[in-house]
């Protein structure tokens, strides 16, 4: 689904992301990635990312049944371990970057 988001564009430099481990390359990440509690949000799932210029890009998934199925699979990781949800999402956009990136 982030895949699906490229080729896009900085709208403040322009500069032009053509694909996800680009961006990823290219990007530093803004704050948690925000879960909407709602099932039926449209923005459902929110990571934000700082691009080279200083600008917020944002990337979303906006699939409600993908939404529904991310947030209780969260759900039950968060009871299951005891962990807050942020903190977990924190550790998933971790994982995604490094995974893209090869770093350590
Ligand atoms: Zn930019």
């Amino acid at each position: 689904m982030c895949e699906a988001q490229f080729p896009r564009k900085c709208n403040n430099c322009k500069k032009e992301f053509s694909d996800f481990r680009q961006f990823i390359g290219g990007t530093r990440p803004l704050g948690a990635p925000q879960c909407s509690p709602k099932i039926d949000d449209p923005f459902g799932l929110i990571s934000y990312v700082n691009c080279e210029c200083g600008s917020t890009v944002l990337l979303q998934c906006a699939d409600p049944g993908m939404h529904a199925r991310f947030k209780q699979a969260l759900e039950a990781e968060a009871k299951r371990t005891g962990r807050d949800s942020k903190e977990l999402l924190l550790e998933i956009r971790a994982e995604v970057r490094r995974r893209l990136t090869g770093e350590k």
